[in-house]
């Protein structure tokens, strides 16, 4: 059996070459993701900002600063989570990212699912979800709740963008969190 540290290496190796669409000649870095192979918990978000384009790191800036408080708070050490994006190079001016570049991108994250296979993926707003989940659920309905795809759980979450645009979903975030603790320790037993 394959290495899965080298396996993601090698991924992220192939992803910062990628040219699968325009974004891949206007990033300064390819962001493929980062954490521990062996990951529980994947967390999903959208594609990177300019921060993230800047280091080739993801979630670096406000909301990543935010996202971190989070995992931190429940208890999560770096080994028990990887955090990536649907697309791993930065749209410009952070524009959405298009149905194209999302369908070029997909192979990437897909072959980052198989190799790291967590009891839970964590989708961070609206693309991670209609993407890995539905494109038919709605954020402010789905979000919190536990959906088994596959042998595999996905619990979708707002984006920590969108707490920080609206400071009265803070508390939602939170509560989506501890609810993230305590189904990664059923399903860890
Ligand atoms: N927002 C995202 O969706 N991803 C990042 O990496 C940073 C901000």
């Amino acid at each position: 059996m394959p290495d899965p540290q080298r396996l993601l290496d090698e991924l992220a190796a192939q992803v910062s070459a990628c040219r699968r669409c325009e974004l891949g000649g206007l990033r300064k870095n390819a962001v493929p993701g980062e954490g521990g192979a062996r990951a529980k918990v994947m967390f999903i978000g959208e594609a990177p900002g300019a921060d993230e384009d800047e280091q080739g790191r993801p979630f670096v800036g406000r909301a990543g600063v935010l996202l971190r408080e989070l995992i931190a708070h429940v208890g999560m050490d770096q080994s028990e989570y990887f955090i990536g994006n649907v697309l791993k190079c930065r749209p410009p001016g952070n524009r959405d990212p298009e149905p194209l570049e999302i369908e070029a991108c997909r192979p990437w994250l897909y072959a980052q699912l198989a190799v790291i296979k967590p009891l839970v993926v964590v989708t961070l707003g609206r693309f991670s979800m209609s993407l890995l989940i539905s494109p038919k659920l709605q954020i402010s309905k789905a979000r919190g709740q536990v959906f088994p795809v596959d042998g595999q759980h996905f619990l979708p979450m707002y984006h920590p963008a969108a707490i920080l645009r609206n400071p009265r979903l803070r508390d939602v975030l939170i509560a989506d969190f501890q609810k993230l603790a305590l189904l990664v320790r059923e399903l860890d037993l």
